[in-house]
């Protein structure tokens, strides 16, 4: 085994990282992980953490899990991977029958990517390329100020999160921007009411009425603006948005790549809403947090639509090397099962009540601004003074140290700005979770 420092040196001298400053990297201590087991991992230098984000949002039953490495070595056995450009491969097809039993009825097909921003790109050109084949020449999304969909080129389009997409504006097509439901109504009403719901779905109704025939299709996240530091939208929002999409002849793209496989208490938040999108995107959780592996669902009547003879060229032209892997089908499938067999979203529930019951306790604290929550999604916004509700100046990176400090405490963070992200493992025990909530406290209240 090669030693930290050698491992350390050779990190920073060729590996660039993903949204990460490097200069910053390089001068700090640096955590390079070794193995994991259930909800902990261990880094190279045998210390042992929490994974309280799961990985990045992606890991749901825990990390070497009997069930899910069996998968994959038994498929490995067979074959790794094969394309699905023309052929198909058997873990490809069980995956995509299954996902379309457990999604919102009216999505019947599935189309692999492997990374959820992939999946939202495919969204974009489907929904683009169904009103060219259907002889409509439509080009407008609607989409939400603070929208994260992904950073490829496509997806960022339909963000709106000025951070991260700003710098690239000359690259992407417009599209109409609505307010960021949980910004506008906390402005206007400071909270989310159904008064705030009914003023937002009347914006988005105006729009549609004005420029509904050249509205390709209106996006956004299910329930929760993830990535913009954990906004919830004011319930019905989504439901909302659904039927103005339908009244006015338009699709709609729901990006579930954050809330699905449980991460809001049910498999998919559009079914908290009753909600059967034209496209639901999902990727992270899809194998469990153990391959990159991602879908879009969409409904028979975009399907139909691509339909014709050959030379029609009628066929969506598009792919990707991996797509529809075995392997990474075989994990999502086993995934799949293992909610089932460990009854995962019914344990989940009281997990839920728990930790709403113990969020409650940040609000005592002198530099927390707010806390939110969706299901097993929670975010603890952080401000200099709480009164004027004034932020820590972003060079100061506060969330980051708050992170370290939990890390000095066994639990992995990794915030948005100063937004303390929760996002734990579903299999996360009552004693690790307040283990979790007691080193992110304690870590908060270090703060002058
Ligand atoms: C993470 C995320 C994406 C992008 O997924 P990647 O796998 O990182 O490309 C898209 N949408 C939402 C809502 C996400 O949280």
């Amino acid at each position: 085994m090669l030693d930290f420092e050698t491992l350390d040196r050779w990190d920073k001298e060729y590996f660039w990282h993903p949204f990460t400053q490097m200069k910053v990297y390089r001068e700090e201590e640096n955590l390079i992980f070794e193995k994991g087991e259930g909800v902990y991992l261990y880094d190279i230098k045998g210390r042992k953490f929490i994974d309280a984000i799961s990985s990045l949002w992606c890991n749901v039953h825990g990390h070497n899990h009997p069930k899910l490495n069996k998968a994959i070595i038994d498929q490995l056995q067979k074959v790794a991977h094969t394309t699905t450009l023309g052929s198909s491969n058997v873990p490809a097809i069980l995956l995509a029958k299954k996902l379309i039993e457990i999604a919102p009825e009216g999505l019947t097909k599935v189309f692999y990517s492997e990374d959820g921003a992939e999946a939202v790109e495919i969204a974009i050109k489907l929904a683009y390329q169904y009103w060219r084949n259907k002889g409509e020449r439509r080009k407008t999304f609607i989409t939400l100020s603070e929208a994260y969909h992904g950073d490829t080129i496509g997806a960022v389009s339909i963000g709106g999160i000025d951070l991260f997409h700003g710098t690239y504006k000359d690259l992407l097509f417009e599209t109409l921007k609505l307010p960021s439901p949980y910004l506008y109504c906390k402005e206007r009403y400071g909270k989310l009411c159904d008064e705030c719901r009914d003023e937002l779905l009347s914006m988005v109704e105006e729009i549609l009425k004005e420029r509904g025939e050249d509205v390709v299709a209106v996006s956004l996240e299910a329930g929760i603006q993830a990535a913009a530091g954990m906004l919830p939208f004011p319930k019905g929002f989504l439901k909302g948005v659904r039927e103005l999409a339908r009244k006015y002849n338009t699709l709609l793209i729901v990006d579930e790549v954050a809330t699905g496989f449980g991460r809001t208490g049910s498999m998919f938040y559009c079914q908290q809403e009753g909600v059967s999108p034209d496209f639901m995107c999902l990727g992270k959780g899809l194998t469990g947090g153990y391959l990159p592996l991602a879908a879009t669902l969409t409904t028979q009547e975009v399907f139909e639509a691509f339909l014709g003879e050959f030379g029609e060229k009628k066929h969506f032209y598009h792919g990707h090397t991996y797509t529809g892997n075995n392997l990474a089908c075989a994990v999502a499938l086993a995934n799949l099962e293992v909610f089932e067999e460990e009854k995962t979203l019914e344990k989940l529930q009281p997990k839920i009540e728990y930790l709403t019951r113990r969020l409650k306790e940040f609000w005592e604290l002198k530099h927390v601004g707010d806390v939110r929550q969706l299901g097993f999604m929670a975010g603890i916004e952080l401000v200099k003074d709480k009164e004027k509700g004034e932020p820590f100046p972003y060079g100061e990176r506060t969330g980051f140290k708050v992170a370290y400090r939990c890390r000095e405490m066994g639990v992995f963070l990794r915030p948005l700005g100063d937004v303390m992200v929760l996002m734990m493992p579903l299999v996360i025990s009552y004693e690790e979770i307040d283990r979790v909530i007691n080193a992110l406290k304690q870590a908060i209240s270090f703060l002058s």
